[in-house]
């Protein structure tokens, strides 16, 4: 046979040519084989691709709110409308935002592939999962990392674990677009997990899980994040039609309080645990609160809101370790 002269296929094109129907597949899936064959290094092409998804949606993402932020048009629908940040705000934030993804995010995605076959998750195979099966697999893990989110993201407001780790992120009150993934690279890690960690539970028990299937969960997780810290509530804002969800209305009041609203994709767990009653009394007052007096309320709670929040991050910074707090003594 002539094949005994030729160079031995790679495992990936002998993949391709003898378990794939290449005729059966649709545009995407070609263009995913293609991806894979190109590089002929599962590591590298999964690496590489996951690097480029995340920069190209975080940005892409975030350069409707720089826009949006740059038009006074928009103001009305602002949680903070007095709060809008400048260019300066904007540049500082994607420097260290770059240099988190560089520096920590780029050799974890690198790690990604091999922990990922360990697990049994399909790469390069083709072709991608039914869209029943991603949808209800997406909806578990947006269930699961709003979960580890929750419980995280209170652990990260105890003394210690504030002051060295979460205390960056808080640096906006009023936080936008690109704020979403200003923080200290070992909260990256720590809620990252939260993240891929539902995907890599998932594949380990069920080992029926595809890497299209995470991507797309990644990209939704993404616009979820940076969404939630835009700044805006719009009359056709998520949370309007389908309640459940956070939106950027919550995670505001997060920033702006810093206590209340722990989750990240919805609001049953604050509900469930209590950690929403600030923010519900907020609320709650100003639409008791006539039309023409609104605007002047809405104004006197968001400057009391603000200065109870800086307190609280001042006890906060100061509790020690187990919760005992130091800050009466610390004056
Ligand atoms: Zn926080
Ligand atoms: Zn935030």
């Amino acid at each position: 046979m002539n094949s005994t002269l030729a160079a031995p296929l790679s495992e990936i094109a002998h993949y391709y040519l003898t378990q794939v129907d290449v005729s059966s597949l649709n545009i995407f899936e070609k263009a995913w084989m293609s991806w894979y064959m190109w590089w002929d290094n599962p590591v590298l092409a999964t690496g590489l691709m996951s690097f480029i998804m995340h920069e190209v949606v975080y940005f892409g993402r975030c350069v409707p709110w720089i826009i949006i932020d740059a038009m006074p048009y928009f103001r009305r629908w602002k949680l903070q409308p007095t709060k809008v940040p400048t260019a300066k705000d904007q540049w500082e934030c994607t420097k260290l935002v770059l240099f988190s993804h560089f520096t920590v995010e780029l050799p974890q995605i690198w790690l990604f592939h091999p922990i990922a076959e360990y697990l049994g998750m399909a790469t390069y195979q083709l072709p991608f999962p039914g869209w029943k099966t991603m949808a209800w697999q997406i909806a578990l893990f947006f269930m699961f990392e709003d979960a580890f989110h929750f419980v995280a993201h209170q652990a990260l407001h105890y003394g210690p674990l504030y002051r060295n780790i979460h205390k960056i992120h808080h640096k906006y009150s009023a936080p936008f677009g690109l704020a979403a993934e200003y923080a200290h690279p070992a909260e990256v890690l720590i809620l990252g997990t939260g993240t891929i960690g539902g995907p890599l539970l998932y594949c380990w028990f069920t080992r029926d899980l595809h890497i299209f299937t995470m991507y797309a969960w990644i990209v939704l997780r993404l616009f979820q994040a940076v969404d939630s810290h835009s700044g805006y509530d719009f009359p056709w804002s998520l949370n309007k039609f389908f309640p459940l969800w956070s939106g950027a209305d919550h995670h505001d009041f997060h920033h702006m309080a810093f206590t209340n609203n722990y989750s990240t994709s919805f609001r049953y767990l604050d509900h469930i645990f209590g950690t929403d009653k600030k923010y519900h009394a907020y609320k709650a007052r100003l639409r008791a609160a006539a039309a023409k007096d609104r605007e002047a309320l809405n104004q006197k709670l968001m400057a009391e809101t603000e200065k109870e929040g800086q307190e609280a991050e001042r006890i906060a910074e100061q509790s020690g370790y187990f919760g005992s707090k130091i800050a009466a003594k610390v004056q």
